[in-house]
């Protein structure tokens, strides 16, 4: 049922709020809204003598803060590996350089008040955040904010108040709840949340989900449009709330969420089983994961490898470019946690729609460029930076003798360009080679397949590259000229539409001439419509988000690998998009009889 639907059913008493479902789980229960006071940082100039004092005021309350969340930290199971690793990550921002230095260098330089210079310090960064078009490094500032809402708190003298009042159950409703609010929930009687702010990829919604607490953010006006006292339904899937919900609403949405959740543990099953088809025809499942506090859900969702590290997210944390050590430490948990499965970290891609725009230094070529998308993006950004590459590249083979690792350039348009990177790679490998530093004995360098070039030029590719993994998301973007983030083409952009179906196919048939297997890791691997045409069209392994890799195992456990070819054979044939629609509206009722499995 649609949202619209949903709102007509309603009787009249009830109203129906969306929001973003970010955990999933129906619960009903009274509300209780907390209007947390947004600590103001007024202004006051500091009487001679009163600085030193001042920043000791300062660095006492970050060291406060530091305490608290430790003790946070310690009071945790060991199970919820994915709040631990942001409770770190908020640790080492109370000792990021631009929110501590930054704030006394405020204080020294305005003889100010810390409050107001922590304010200072915090929009400076807030600026940084706002020209910065990735929605998921957007909500990073998020974290940084709760971190700062933490400091200006102990500034201010504030105790934490409790988060629930009795033992009665409850959903509460904030403007935004920090990470470290949502882990001090699971102690409570508190059985969801509502937000104002936040998104998906926001830390709060990833502890939500793994306390199993459902959860609806970025409900505008939530504080107001709810009372404390009020009864609601909430949905964390649809992110629907149901304001003073009739009794049979409620029931109905439970009955709801009884079968998502018989849904969900009848998959858990594949969680365990190979990834094979009924003729035994394996076929590798790997993870796309950009930072390594997703490894614990790769893990969970026991992941054959990942297929897809993207390595950028690492450099948009701080003001500098991570180093060499630094990279080196990520690289080599990667790889130590996954033995013996491979980990194919992706060299730098930035560029594009992940715009970089703060290092190494304001250079000309960072202003906007005008076509980001065709510009000095993903592997031609590395080669023009050749230090910042060999950093990683050095990084990447220090690591890799623990662990299994595959090395991906991003974006290859020309084989000049992928001789070049593999130089660096070479030279690189020497240099360690004469510092007497080990290296594993091979690692496997490959190519994304993801501008026409590539296609076109496969064969040519496929004789100096070890791998290929064809990245649809750009690939769709490049062969329809489709601007994959702009809304008013997205209608355009079409996984379908024959051309890029050839073009897979075409990709698939150069890799096996040549040799070597050929990988999928745009989001079309994890699309349960997409990923059967993709298996009979001869791709060799699937790289998706871990959750769901059990609904693809799945559909790969129940077919056989012919009928998987003689489906894509259809398909290819298609001349347009419409007709590959109806050749899978109906095939795929008799390859899966259930459904709702099938998107
Ligand atoms: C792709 O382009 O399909 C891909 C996997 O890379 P990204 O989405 O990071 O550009
Ligand atoms: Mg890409």
């Amino acid at each position: 049922m649609t949202a619209r639907e949903a709102q007509e059913n309603l009787p009249s008493g009830s109203r129906l709020l969306r929001g973003i479902g970010v955990s999933p789980g129906t619960v009903a229960a009274r509300v209780v809204v907390l209007k947390r006071q947004t600590l103001r940082a007024g202004w006051y100039h500091l009487p001679a003598g009163h600085i030193d004092k001042e920043e000791e005021r300062f660095t006492a309350a970050i060291a406060a803060a530091g305490e608290e969340l430790t003790s946070l930290r310690e009071k945790m199971a060991g199970d919820l590996a994915d709040a631990l690793s942001i409770i770190d990550s908020h640790l080492l921002m109370l000792k990021d350089r631009m929110i501590v230095e930054r704030t006394v260098a405020i204080i020294r330089r305005n003889n100010v008040n810390a409050e107001w210079a922590l304010a200072q310090a915090l929009s400076e960064i807030k600026e940084r955040f706002d020209r910065i078009d990735d929605p998921y490094i957007k909500e990073r500032f998020a974290d940084i904010k709760h971190v700062a809402d933490r400091v200006f708190g102990l500034l201010a003298g504030r105790e934490h108040q409790p988060l629930a009042v009795d033992d009665r159950p409850v959903i509460l409703v904030a403007n935004d709840f920090s990470p470290e609010d949502t882990l001090r929930m699971r102690a409570g009687s508190v059985h969801g949340f509502v937000t104002e702010k936040g998104g998906t990829t926001s830390h709060t919604a990833i502890v939500a989900r793994s306390l199993g607490l459902p959860a609806v953010v970025g409900l505008e006006h939530a504080t107001s449009l709810l009372a404390t006292g009020d009864m609601i339904v909430l949905d964390g899937s649809s992110g629907q709330v149901i304001l003073h919900p009739e009794p049979a609403e409620i029931l109905r949405r439970q009955e709801n969420d009884r079968l998502e959740r018989a849904r969900a543990d009848e998959l858990e099953r594949y969680v365990h089983l190979a990834s094979e088809t009924v003729d035994g025809l394996r076929i590798r499942m790997s993870a796309n994961i950009e930072m390594l506090g997703e490894l614990s859900v790769v893990l969970r969702y026991q992941s054959e490898g990942i297929g897809l590290f993207r390595s950028e997210f690492d450099y948009f944390h701080g003001p500098e470019p991570p180093t060499e050590e630094q990279l080196y430490l990520t690289y080599r948990s990667l790889l130590e946690t996954m033995a013996p499965y491979p980990v194919t970290v992706r060299t730098l891609d930035v560029g594009g729609d992940k715009f970089l725009n703060r290092f190494p230094g304001n250079k000309a070529w960072l202003d906007r460029e005008r076509n980001p998308a065709l510009g000095l993006r993903s592997i031609r950004f590395s080669l023009h930076e050749r230090d910042l590459f060999r950093s990683q590249i050095r990084a990447l083979l220090r690591a890799s003798v623990y662990g299994h690792l595959r090395i991906l350039l991003p974006l290859v348009s020309a084989p000049a360009e992928l001789r070049q990177a593999k130089a660096v790679i070479a030279e690189v490998g020497a240099e360690l080679a004469a510092d007497c530093i080990p290296v594993a004995e091979s690692v496997a360098v490959g190519m994304m397949v993801e501008v026409p070039s590539a296609v076109v030029m496969a064969d040519v590719f496929a004789a100096e590259v070890d791998f290929f993994a064809i990245g649809t998301n750009d690939l769709i973007q490049y062969a329809l000229a489709i601007d994959r983030g702009n809304q008013y083409v997205a209608h355009l952009y079409e996984p379908f539409h024959p051309a890029v179906l050839r073009m897979i196919r075409q990709t698939v048939e150069a890799g096996h001439a040549g040799n070597i297997p050929v990988s999928l890791c745009g989001e079309m691997a994890g699309d349960p419509q997409c990923a059967p045409v993709l298996l009979g069209l001869g791709i060799d392994e699937l790289s998706m988000r871990p959750a769901v890799i059990p609904r693809i195992k799945r559909l790969l456990r129940h077919a056989r690998s012919d009928v998987l070819q003689q489906l894509a054979a259809q398909v290819l044939h298609c001349g347009d998009s419409d007709q590959v629609r109806e050749v899978l509206a109906q095939a795929l009722p008799h390859l899966y009889p259930e459904p709702f499995y099938q998107r």
